[in-house]
């Protein structure tokens, strides 16, 4: 069958998305691109804040009107939340994030799943049949690890989508990576949606470094890394693992406010003492540690006052870099109904003012690493004159770029490389070898 695999949103989506991949070529079928027909078309949606809900609407829409005569197939936190638009807006299936595990079951059952091509193609272990957009970028998988969450942050509408939390067994993770090493891939990047409470619904308070631990010693796998961890999961001592240098010195710690009141209100079990005290920790013991973080701007109730503190304190932990977001109503979260929501121009200027700060810790960041020497992940390239313009990422998730001439193929390969100067958006970097 000829399918086509899309997805927005976080880590978490893009890796079950391209376990899909995997497990559909494995069957034999094949994976087609933007631009090409399909039989079967599978979204995997997103609805954690409300532009991504109308994107994922409108993705359903263009997928329906682009293909009448195929199966059109909807997942993802949209689904699980607004079902019956879903259907309205045209799929033939809506399958819920707990169903989603065993999607291709699900459809074979429905006899929705035909015949696999009678030729299977080769598996491409960067490619995937080279369909375009859906993991051709990647060098690095992210693996899903963990589903669901236990928490409840008042403006988080992830935790109602995708349930309790629930860990995927060792063994199962461990296969999978080992596969993935067959096939060629650098790097593994560890997924979930609340990932330091790894293994603790099956009781194991210590899952996540058991995991970790599990993975460097029965893997062959270049590079681990860890995606978004709450700070309020971790102690001291959880860094003591990156004394391997497999584990990659980059930590991702959502702070979300840095005012006290603030996070309060969001009801996260965090403060700016404990986060301190955390980053002080892991710096102190993990070297070139990069430390980059989520923070939200125009949470209901934060005054001038707090915004200012907000932006002190991120200035203080001095972030290797910012995602930002301005907070967006979700209907279903605690925060949707708190008095003071703001409005929307209030938020635009603070975000406005979050990103200049952002832009600066990131120059500060980027500038301590010019004249060191570091090993690069290079993963693609664009034309660029008569030479190729490649991009890659240092352990520490350090954007790099370099050129070459065309013939020269970097992809996927790790490199030492002298970082030479800073460009606007990365560090130049000239290759120790090709
Ligand atoms: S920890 Fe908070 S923000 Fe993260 S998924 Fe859980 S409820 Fe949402």
């Amino acid at each position: 069958m000829r399918i086509r695999l899309d997805s927005i949103g976080c880590r978490l989506n893009i890796s079950e998305i391209e376990k899909m991949a995997r497990d559909f070529v494995s069957q034999g079928h094949r994976l087609v691109g933007p631009g090409e027909l399909a039989d079967l078309y599978i979204f995997n949606s997103c609805t954690v804040t409300q532009p991504a809900a109308r994107t994922s609407r409108q993705i359903i829409r263009q997928l329906r009107r682009g293909n009448p005569q195929a199966t059109l197939v909807v997942t993802g936190c949209y689904a699980q939340l607004s079902a019956q638009a879903v259907e309205e807006l045209g799929a033939d299936l809506v399958v819920d994030n707990q169903q989603k595990e065993n999607l291709i079951q699900l459809l074979a059952a429905k006899g929705l799943l035909h015949e696999a091509d009678p030729i299977p193609p080769v598996l491409d272990p960067l490619g995937f049949g080279n369909p375009k957009g859906l993991s051709a970028e990647h060098t690095r998988a992210f693996i899903k690890v963990q589903d669901g969450c236990n928490n409840r942050c008042t403006f988080c509408i992830v935790t109602v989508a995708r349930g309790a939390a629930r860990s995927r067994p060792v063994a199962e993770i461990i296969t999978e990576i080992n596969r993935l090493v067959e096939a060629g891939y650098q790097e593994a990047v560890l997924s979930g949606v609340h990932l330091g409470f790894y293994g603790h619904d099956e009781g194991h308070p210590n899952g996540l470094r058991h995991l970790i631990q599990t993975i460097l010693a029965k893997t062959d796998l270049p590079r681990l890394r860890l995606s978004s961890l709450e700070p309020w999961d971790l102690q001291a001592d959880f860094f003591e693992m990156w004394q391997e240098p497999r584990l990659l010195p980059h930590l991702h710690l959502p702070l979300q406010s840095g005012c006290e009141a603030t996070l309060r209100r969001m009801g996260r079990r965090t403060t700016q003492a404990d986060f301190s005290q955390l980053v002080q920790a892991a710096r102190a013991t993990i070297a070139d540690l990069s430390i980059t973080t989520d923070i939200m701007v125009g949470f209901p109730g934060e005054t001038e006052a707090e915004f200012a503190d907000s932006l002190a304190f991120v200035e203080k932990m001095a972030f290797a870099k910012l995602h930002i977001f301005r907070y967006s109503k979700r209907v279903g979260t605690a925060a949707a109904t708190m008095k003071n929501q703001l409005p929307a121009p209030v938020a635009q200027e603070r975000s406005r003012h979050m990103h200049l700060l952002g832009d600066q810790l990131e120059r500060n960041f980027r500038q301590q690493f010019v004249g060191r020497t570091m090993p690069v992940l290079w993963e693609n390239s664009e034309p660029c004159g008569y030479a190729l313009q490649w991009s890659g990422f240092t352990g520490n998730y350090l954007r790099v770029t370099t050129q070459t001439l065309p013939e020269i193929k970097l992809r996927n390969k790790i490199i030492e490389t002298h970082l030479i100067g800073l460009t606007p958006a990365a560090l130049q970097g000239k290759l120790t070898r090709i």
